[in-house]
Parts: C-alpha cells; sequence; structure tokens
C-alpha cells in the first residue's frame, strides 16, 4: 500500500462532471489500496476571471487582498469534490490552505511554502478518508492569506508529497506527459518517457508551463517522484528523474522551450566607463524588476549599447527608470521592444557535444530568422528572436534536432 499525491489542474476540473471523473479516478486507486491526498487547481478560467473581477474594483489592487479573492478559486473546487466523492460512498475531506497550515512567507502573489502540518491530513487517512487541499494557496504566519504564483498547485502537490513522505506525486493534466516541446506549437511533439529534474527546472524556467519551477525545484530538493500524465486517458506519462543514466535516450537535445512573457529594453549610446553596467543595473534592481539576459555591445567613440530582457509586465516600469537615470548616465535614448521571444534548446546531452550552438543557428539562419541576443549555459542555449518567428523556429529546430515522433 502506497501513499500517492494527486494533483488535477483546471481543465482536469473544469466542469462539474470533469471533478466526477476525478472522484472515479480517485476511488480506483483508493480500490488498489493506496492512501490518496488529492490537490486541485481551481476551475480552468477561474483565476483569470477573478483577477479581472478584481481590477473592476480597483485599478491597483493591493497584493494581499488579491490572494483573498483568487484563492477562492481552489476553494470551490475542493468541496465540489470532496462532496463527489462522498457521493460516491468514498468519505472524504477538505481544507483551505490555511486550514493545513500550509505556513508560507509573506511575499504575496509569490509565496513560498515553509512548512506544513501534516497532523490532520495523516489523521483523516488513518480514518479512511481521502484528503482534498486546495492548490496554489498557503497562510504567513501572520494569518494573512497568501498565493505561489501562477501555476501554483503544482509546488502545493510537491510540497504535500515531501511533507508525508509519499511513495509518488502524480500531477494530472491536459497533456499525457512532458513533451519535446509544447505540443500546441508542435503538433509532432513527443512524450518523453523520462527527463531529469535538471533538464525538467531549465524547461520550466525558460517557460514551459507544464510545471511550475517550483514545483520542480522542490522535488528535486526533497526527492520526491514525480510523474506527469493525461487526467483524460491512461499512460505512463513522464517521470522527472534523478538519475541522469537513467534517462534512456542520451539525445543531444530533450526538448525545446519557449517563453512568451519577455521584452527587451536598450538603453543606447552610453558612455563607457567601469561601473556602467551597475549604474544602469542598479535602478532596475532597486525598482524590484528582474533582468533575464543582457548584451553589451561595444561601440564606436567610447559609448555602448546595454541591452537587457524584462518581464513584459515590467517593461513599461523598467523604461521609465532608465528615462529618469537617462541625462545621469550621458545616453542618448531609450528603447524598447515587447514583441519577442526567448526560444531554448534544453539537453544534459550538451554537456559533451560542441557545436549545437552553430548547429541551431543555421538552422534559424535557413529559415531567415534573425537573432537578437543569445545566452548559453551547459546545459541550454537560448535566443531571443521577434515574437512572429517563435512557430517557425520551433518547428526548424525541432525537426532540425530530430526530436519528431518516429
Ligand atoms: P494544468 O491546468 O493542468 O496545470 P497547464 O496548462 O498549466 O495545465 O499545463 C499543461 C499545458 O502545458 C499543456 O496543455 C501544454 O500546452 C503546455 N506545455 C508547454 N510545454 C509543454 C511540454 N514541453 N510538454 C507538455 N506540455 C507542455
Ligand atoms: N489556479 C491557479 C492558476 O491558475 C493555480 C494553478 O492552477 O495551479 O494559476
Ligand atoms: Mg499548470
Amino acid at each position: 500500500m502506497a501513499l500517492i499525491v494527486q494533483k488535477y489542474g483546471g481543465t482536469s476540473v473544469g466542469t462539474v462532471e470533469r471533478i466526477g471523473n476525478v472522484a472515479d479516478k480517485v476511488i480506483k486507486m483508493r480500490e488498489q489500496g493506496h492512501d490518496i491526498v488529492v490537490t486541485v487547481s481551481a476551475m480552468s478560467g477561474e483565476t483569470n476571471r477573478l483577477i479581472e473581477l478584481a481590477k473592476t474594483a480597483s485599478e491597483r489592487p493591493s497584493a494581499r487582498e488579491m490572494d483573498v479573492i483568487v484563492s477562492t478559486g481552489e476553494q470551490v473546487t475542493i468541496a465540489l469534490l470532496a462532496m463527489a466523492l462522498e457521493a460516491r460512498g468514498q468519505a472524504a475531506r477538505s481544507y483551505t490552505g490555511w486550514q493545513v497550515r500550509m505556513l508560507t512567507d509573506s511575499a504575496h502573489q509569490k509565496a513560498r511554502i515553509e512548512q506544513i502540518d501534516s497532523e490532520a491530513i495523516t489523521n483523516d487517512l488513518q480514518q479512511g478518508r481521502v484528503v482534498v487541499v486546495a492548490g496554489f494557496q498557503g497562510v504567513d504566519s501572520d494569518n494573512n492569506i497568501t498565493t505561489l504564483g501562477r501555476g501554483g498547485s503544482d509546488t502545493t502537490a510537491v510540497a504535500l508529497a515531501a511533507a508525508l513522505k509519499a511513495d509518488e506525486c502524480q500531477i494530472y493534466t491536459d497533456v499525457d506527459g512532458v513533451y519535446t516541446t509544447d505540443p500546441r506549437v508542435e503538433p509532432d511533439a513527443r512524450r518523453l518517457d523520462k527527463i531529469t529534474f535538471e533538464e525538467m527546472l531549465e524547461m520550466a524556467s525558460l517557460g514551459s508551463k507544464v510545471l511550475q519551477i517550483r514545483a520542480v525545484e522542490f522535488a528535486g530538493k526533497y526527492d520526491v517522484p514525480l510523474r506527469v500524465l493525461s487526467t483524460f486517458e491512461d499512460g505512463p506519462g513522464t517521470l522527472i528523474s534523478l538519475d541522469e543514466d537513467d534517462t534512456m535516450e542520451q539525445a543531444l537535445i530533450s526538448g525545446i522551450a519557449f517563453n512568451r512573457d519577455e521584452a527587451q529594453v536598450t538603453i543606447k549610446g552610453v558612455p563607457d566607463h567601469p561601473g556602467v553596467a551597475a549604474n544602469i543595473l542598479g535602478p532596475i534592481s532597486d525598482a524590484n524588476i528582474e533582468v533575464d539576459m543582457i548584451v553589451q555591445n561595444m561601440g564606436g567613440k567610447g559609448l555602448t549599447d546595454f541591452t537587457f530582457t524584462v518581464h513584459r509586465n515590467d517593461y513599461e516600469r523598467a523604461v521609465d527608470v532608465l528615462e529618469t537615470v537617462q541625462a545621469e548616465l550621458g545616453a542618448k535614448s531609450v528603447v524598447a521592444d515587447a514583441k519577442i521571444v526567448k526560444v531554448s534548446l534544453v539537453g544534459v546531452g550538451m554537456r559533451s557535444h560542441a557545436g549545437i550552438a552553430s548547429r541551431m543557428f543555421k538552422i534559424l539562419a535557413d529559415e531567415s530568422v534573425n537573432i537578437r541576443m543569445i545566452s548559453t549555459s551547459e546545459i541550454k542555449i537560448s535566443v531571443v528572436i521577434d515574437e512572429k518567428y517563435l512557430e517557425l523556429a520551433v518547428r526548424a529546430l525541432h525537426a532540425g534536432f530530430g526530436l519528431e515522433q518516429e
């Protein structure tokens, strides 16, 4: 008999009928003799609806009250699932984040889980109940409701699995595993049987929203066996594995991630002397804006252009900040472009193989896709390109590196 934590995403609980299907799946696992803790997201579209609703009450709602409103989505689904289980004769109990004392820090809208009080859950399991915990939410030490960032129910599930020392954490969603790239962009994408934590972490941080990055971090840190599976069809899904040698394929490239959430900001004609990068990025970090990629071009006449990318939600603020320091820096102008995307190749196989970057650039050149920025690390290469080339670039790279289905 195993203890299994399951998470069902928004589409999987999108209607009362689908919640009924989830209840049936949970009961099937119970019948195999397993203890089950389930965490659920809000019904699909609900979190977005609540965010829009909040905006109708205030142009700039506080982060604290945003967490109060968006956390209600998950409260609805836990109750509906517990009811559906009970209606089928399975004892169940639902809990919100604060009820299980999913203790987090106080960073509203991006809180980190610090501790989980598993006593009540363990007690319920011993009584033969299925425990249903609201995803995405927690409570800080001052009893404020917090949320974990978009896609945060994945992290709730992994944190529960770690706290309860579960045998497996199963993330049920609308795809049957982790693919070589988002199957919505490349229909020929292939499901991976296994992917390493390290690769999954890169994929998630480079934009693959199939798993929230913190969920992967947590699973790696606490050694939680993690699997991504389909709610709607049976299958093995994808195992996120610690063991590198274990990944059967040993392909050069495991996957292609992309991120549409970035924007590019450039400050042009800055007198180039030691300290210039710090003088530009200091005010940006003081404004709490996170910077991703950075490129500094050596210009003529002692002037330099300095380009970086930020989250699209932050780029207008970044431009404002730079415009206020422009005169002080002696810079000529500030320009920004929000119609860019970042496309990345990820694979542990890159470590032992040279020439992947040049192959990537050649494939893009053959499609006349201009590269604006490049960054590399041990197991990834990222390029920034115009948004309009996203699909073309992903598909060309997918085919060029032989990632398609056999
Ligand atoms: P849920 O609501 O269940 O959490 P998400 O929408 O957050 O579901 O995540 C599942 C989606 O992630 C898929 O529908 C798919 O379009 C997208 N996705 C992006 N990259 C990948 C990938 N590499 N493999 C599988 N799915 C991916
Ligand atoms: N409901 C939240 C969201 O839409 C959390 C989640 O689905 O994981 O981001
Ligand atoms: Mg998700």
